[in-house]
């Protein structure tokens, strides 16, 4: 399936079989309330769903417009949303029949997330790091380890996610009889970026009924951060066919006019990169440019194929914040409210107070917030030096 000209699936001849078994493994658990009742089980006593709406009564007052909430990610287990796609894969590769879990991370979040997976359903778990974000995200290798994963540093190319992007696709085409490849994001070729979107869609399914609940109405806005754009996807999905305006942040880093960024839908061009067509960005005539932001998770070449499609489709708006932007609103949602977020989710912050400023007191703003912020507490602490 594509979004319009996005999407496809770019791969190797000989990862055609096993996409196309996973594309029919998902079809047809799609349709089967039995797997949706486990994998409802695990979300409900395992990962914490659904988590939270809550109003930030001291953070729309200091802003002084609309409200704004926040759905409570960063209380789900492991202190983000990526545990909802990664359980949800690896309950469907458990059905398939598979043993072994394999899996590619750049800040090592997504690692994780599989490690607790893999842990969880008693799956082999193998992770592809470049060995330059080996020796940067210590931290995450030792916790993938203690999880029981082995990680392999990757040490071709750039030594970074690319390299080890490359890896896992040459691991599971020579594996994929007893092994399943769990893909981070909203991104890779179909079927991950439907499948990822509809494991996250939990996200914006909750917080739907709980703004209902709350406000008797849909909201004005719901905004999210973009890296490979799963929490985004994730929200942002149930609320297409809605009068709800819908935005995007990516990462500015260090400015707009400086290559150091990573926003790929506002300055990418179309090209083929992870087995897809979408927006990337790119230097010298295609090749992968080097991207920066102040927080790991947003720091993605390229975008999932659907914000690609939406960006042009006009039905969702994609903006950025920099650095200094996402330090400010990680500092002013800890000091109003005593929530730290992520840098990531911090984005989605800094825009959401921008929006939420220029509005009558009685609109409502949704924010995502992705995860916590006790992963950056190091990052934040020299940036604030
Ligand atoms: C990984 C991560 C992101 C970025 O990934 P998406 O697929 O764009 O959601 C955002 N926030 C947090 C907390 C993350 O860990």
């Amino acid at each position: 399936m594509k979004f319009d000209e996005f999407g496809g699936m770019y791969v190797p001849e000989a990862m055609m079989a096993p996409l196309n078994e996973l594309s029919d493994a998902y079809r047809s658990v799609a349709a089967d309330s039995g797997f949706k009742d486990s994998l409802d089980e695990i979300l409900g006593t395992y990962v914490g769903r659904p988590s939270m709406l809550y109003l930030a009564k001291n953070l729309s007052k200091a802003i002084g417009g609309a409200k704004i909430y926040l759905k409570r990610e960063d209380l789900m287990h492991g202190g983000a949303h990526k545990i909802n796609n990664t359980i949800a894969q690896a309950l469907l590769a458990k059905r398939m029949g598979k043993t072994r879990l394999i899996a590619e991370t750049g800040a090592g979040q997504h690692g994780v997330a599989t490690a607790m997976a893999g842990a969880l359903l008693g799956m082999d778990t193998e992770v592809y790091m470049g060995s330059l974000d080996v020796h940067r995200q210590r931290m995450n290798v030792f916790r993938m380890e203690l999880l029981g994963a082995k990680v392999h540093p990757v040490d071709t190319g750039s030594r970074t996610l690319k390299d080890s992007i490359n890896e896992a696709m040459r691991d599971w085409i020579s594996s994929y009889e007893n092994t399943h490849y769990v893909v981070g994001s909203v991104v890779g070729p179909h079927p991950y970026p439907e499948m990822v979107r509809d494991f996250q869609a939990v996200i914006g399914k909750e917080a739907r009924e709980q703004i209902m609940e709350c406000e008797g109405r849909l909201p004005d806005y719901a905004i999210a951060c973009v890296g490979g754009g799963s929490n985004a996807m994730g929200m942002f999905y149930p609320f297409i066919g809605d009068d709800v305006k819908l935005i995007g942040v990516e990462a500015a880093g260090r400015g707009m006019d400086t290559k150091e960024h990573c926003a790929s839908l506002t300055l990418g061009e179309k090209g083929v990169f992870h087995g897809m067509l979408t927006y990337i960005l790119q230097e010298n005539g295609g090749q992968i440019a080097g991207t920066h932001s102040i927080s790991a998770g947003l720091d993605y070449p390229g975008v999932g194929p659907e914000h690609a499609f939406l960006k042009d489709s006009g039905r969702v708006e994609y903006v950025c914040a920099t650095d200094k932007e996402a330090l400010d609103a990680f500092m002013k949602l800890s000091r109003t409210e005593g929530i730290i977020p992520a840098l990531e989710s911090s984005h989605a912050v800094a825009h959401a107070m921008n929006v939420a400023g220029g509005l009558p007191k009685d609109d409502v703003v949704i924010v995502n917030l992705s995860g916590r912020g006790d992963k950056d507490l190091e990052i934040v602490m020299e940036a604030l030096k």
